[in-house]
């Protein structure tokens, strides 16, 4: 599948079940990884994080500017970053 953006994606994560927060409405959701790809297909992960709060119903999700909806996906779903190099 062509990738519109270097981001990455929600088949990149590695993990079954992919954890989102929001630190503003406290709410917080787990999403089966293979369902979420069954029903809205393969999709960016920052683009993805809107339209979860919006689906969830996040009362901040409208403001633009200030106040905005905080969701983030969780410490557990994320991709791990590389181990840093050793220093020259
Ligand atoms: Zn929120």
């Amino acid at each position: 599948m062509r990738r519109e953006y270097a981001s990455p994606y929600i088949s990149d994560l590695p993990m079954a079940k992919i954890g989102v927060e929001c630190d503003r409405c406290w709410m917080r959701r787990r999403y089966v990884k293979a369902a979420l790809l069954a029903r809205i297909g393969d999709q960016n992960l920052p683009d993805l994080l809107p339209k979860f709060a919006r689906a969830e119903g996040c009362t901040f999700t409208a403001n633009v500017f200030t106040d905005r909806c905080r969701l983030r996906y969780d410490d557990e779903s994320r991709i791990p970053k590389p181990p840093p190099k050793d220093p020259p």
